[in-house]
């Protein structure tokens, strides 16, 4: 999760760690939850999920997606779409519980963890922490399994999620970032483009000047053709350049 604000240090769970949890079928809260929820998606979500649907960028973030800008770094905000309808379900949710599973967004695998990361004031590192979420609705935290946060984020399938939001994180917070000053439009298409809408991303990239533009390595412009993970990788370090140019 993207947020500057940590919570107050008693509240901070390292990756040792201990707390209860079980989700499973048995339990009447099951398919309960995943309803009316301010679920944003990073780009690696948005990669892993749009291939789980084997759908265009483009049409998956029109049809699954709504986007805000926040107010702080002028980054985009993308959220999950949840239905109109009065439950407010999420478009994913089947009788069954989630038709994406090995696909979900982070804040899913995560759940009933929250992970914040940004970088530090004192030491300037980027550095991340965990906290647990305690909605009373959710009875699998009376459940007698016991985990530690490093095998819940392990075991959840969390490391490549991790380490691709970080990166972003990286941009967001990045040093040369004037504070209270937001991105221009043209950044913004830019960020969306390059981190979001990859189908396009590689379009251009294929069609313009770019490669040679960017100096592009052969062996990298081999893996872009065809790996979403590779491109959003370069759309990450054009954006570096081009929002942070050198001196
Ligand atoms: S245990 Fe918690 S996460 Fe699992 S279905 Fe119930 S409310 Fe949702
Ligand atoms: S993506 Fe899956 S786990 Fe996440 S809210 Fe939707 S149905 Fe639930």
């Amino acid at each position: 999760m993207f947020i500057e604000t940590a919570p107050p240090p008693e509240k901070q769970l390292t990756i040792q760690d201990t707390f209860r949890f079980d989700c499973h079928q048995g339990l009447s809260c099951f398919n309960t939850c995943c309803r009316n929820k301010h679920l944003p998606l990073t780009p690696y979500d948005v990669l892993r999920l749009r291939r789980n649907l084997n759908l265009h960028s483009d049409v998956f973030l029109d049809r699954y997606t709504l986007y805000r800008t926040d107010p702080q770094s002028g980054f985009p905000v993308v959220l999950l779409r949840m239905s109109d309808g009065a439950d407010g379900r999420c478009p994913f949710l089947g009788v069954e519980g989630c038709k994406v599973y090995a696909d979900r967004p982070t804040a899913c695998r995560l759940y009933p963890l929250c992970r914040v990361s940004g970088y530090a004031s004192g030491s300037g590192r980027l550095e991340a922490f965990f906290y647990m979420l305690d909605p009373p609705q959710c009875l699998g935290r009376q459940e007698n399994r016991v985990w530690t946060v490093g095998t819940w984020h392990t075991g959840q399938g969390l490391d490549p999620y991790s380490a691709m939001n970080d990166r972003m994180l990286e941009l967001i917070f990045h040093p040369r970032r004037a504070s209270g000053k937001g991105l221009d439009e043209r950044q913004l298409q830019k960020v969306l483009v390059a981190c979001y809408n990859l189908d396009i991303f590689r379009e251009f990239v294929f069609s313009t000047g770019f490669l040679d533009r960017f100096e592009v390595p052969v062996n990298v412009r081999e893996c872009i053709a065809g790996d979403d993970t590779a491109l959003l990788d370069l759309g990450l370090a054009f954006l570096r350049k081009a929002l942070f140019p050198p001196d």
